[in-house]
């Protein structure tokens, strides 16, 4: 699986480049990689915002170029920065969303009647974050472990009551953990699975890590919405894949682990849960849902490359009408502003080409943020009040996924009749 790629001082820089473009592989099958699903240029990490200090320094730029695997579909970045340096410090607090709360809530409910959790079980989450859900479990008495390698959002979790292991997971992790007597009756990775780089080692741990009768969940966005929706903001170099059921399917078979149920839900622009087990537990028979779901993603052509090879073309359009939008309302004097400094707006505003030439300023909720730059297009980021001193004319919703809940939360904005714009799929203006 590490491939090492030896530079040949001799040979000329095209001839490397080409080399080394042509030796990437599928982080699931191995095969190489020779088919591009959208190049989205060159662009920072996603959620290193800068100090004012920091804006006359040089700042990285990696490329986000995706491409598809011909033999298994999986659409994957190649891994360009390494997990370490993107996680050890992440900004990300799960806990300063509204309606991810509250999804986490109903899903504890949820979950805990389904397997009849009680105070015997263990409840493990894969990158459990600043333990914005397994908080819910602690609250009906059952007990819970969170994985998480960023240091200081587990220090916030620790501080919640919510146990946390500093590690990244993968067999060796779960290994260590089943000798320690923590083998687990629920595992839960939301958002995590594509944020994985070493996907078969992951898969692998939770093998590992999972009691015989238990069962995994895991959330994550899903292709088929990603593509009929041009959510291409949601590819950043902390996302490493991109999955549809068939492909995850395929991955987790891979790992004697059977996809027996599944649940499509709104998050994150359009998610789907799936429900894993063992291979040998014949307690979990699969669901219609699944047979449905895997003959929809056929009928869309999920397993022909003619149906990937037109996502580019797609994105490119999305780009221009928003560009157009922007255009004609700086040309008739109008303050844009922008709501939310989300990963996804920072590969938008990138990839658009949009600084405060067009975005004058952005707020967000987690203070972490304020006083600070976005990468890239360094627009600075403000606490939520600033709307309301400035009063913009337009306000651009970056987490377009939680427009329902912004434009309700800035309600106020009415008072001098600012309207909102919303950049996927294709740019719209919402009154
Ligand atoms: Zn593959």
């Amino acid at each position: 699986m590490s491939d090492t790629i030896e530079l040949d001082k001799a040979e000329p820089i095209a001839a490397q480049t080409k080399r080394l473009l042509t030796t990437a592989r599928c982080r699931f099958c191995q095969t190489p990689l020779r088919h591009t699903f959208v190049d989205l240029g060159m662009s920072p990490l996603c959620e290193s915002y800068l100090p004012a200090d920091q804006l006359n320094a040089m700042e990285p730029f990696y490329p986000l170029h995706v491409k598809v695997c011909e033999e298994c579909y999986l659409v994957q970045l190649e891994e360009y920065v390494s997990p370490e340096h993107i996680f050890t410090e992440y900004a990300y607090f799960s806990s300063y969303s509204d309606t991810w709360l509250k999804h986490s809530s109903n899903y504890v409910e949820m979950i805990s009647s389904r397997l009849g959790l009680g105070s015997q079980s263990l409840a493990v989450e894969l990158a459990s974050n600043d333990g914005y859900l397994l908080q819910y479990f602690v609250e009906k008495g059952i007990p819970v472990l969170g994985v998480e390698p960023a240091v200081n959002v587990a220090k916030v979790a620790e501080r919640k009551g919510v146990p946390t292991l500093v590690k990244f997971f993968g067999c060796q992790t779960a290994q260590q953990m089943v000798a320690d007597g923590q083998a687990a009756d629920l595992i839960i990775g939301n958002n995590v699975l594509a944020q994985v780089p070493d996907l078969n080692d992951f898969v692998g741990g939770i093998q590992i890590l999972l009691k015989p009768g238990g069962v995994a969940t895991l959330e994550f966005p899903h292709l088929e919405r990603l593509m009929a929706e041009n959510q291409y903001d949601t590819i950043y170099h902390e996302h490493f894949s991109y999955f549809s059921l068939i492909t995850v399917e395929k991955i987790f078979a891979a790992h004697r682990l059977v996809l027996f149920d599944v649940d499509e839900i709104p998050t994150h622009g359009g998610s789907i849960r799936v429900y894993l087990r063992h291979i040998e537990d014949g307690s979990k028979p699969v669901s219609a849902a699944v047979v449905n779901l895997r003959e929809r993603e056929l009928a869309a052509g999920l397993v022909r490359m003619e149906t990937y090879a037109t996502f580019a073309d797609q994105v490119m359009e999305s780009k221009r009408a928003l560009l157009e939008l922007l255009i004609q309302l700086r040309r008739a004097g109008k303050v844009v502003a922008g709501y939310g400094a989300p990963g996804k707006g920072n590969t938008l505003l990138n990839y658009c080409g949009i600084r405060t030439d067009f975005v004058e300023f952005t707020v967000d909720r987690n203070p972490y943020k304020h006083g600070r730059f976005l990468p890239g297009t360094h627009i600075p980021i403000h606490s939520p009040e600033r709307i309301r001193q400035r009063r913009p004319d337009y306000i651009l919703i970056l987490p377009w996924n939680l427009k329902t809940e912004i434009v309700a939360q800035l309600d106020y904005v009415r008072e001098w009749g600012a309207k909102f714009i919303v950049p996927i799929p294709i740019a719209q203006v919402v009154d």
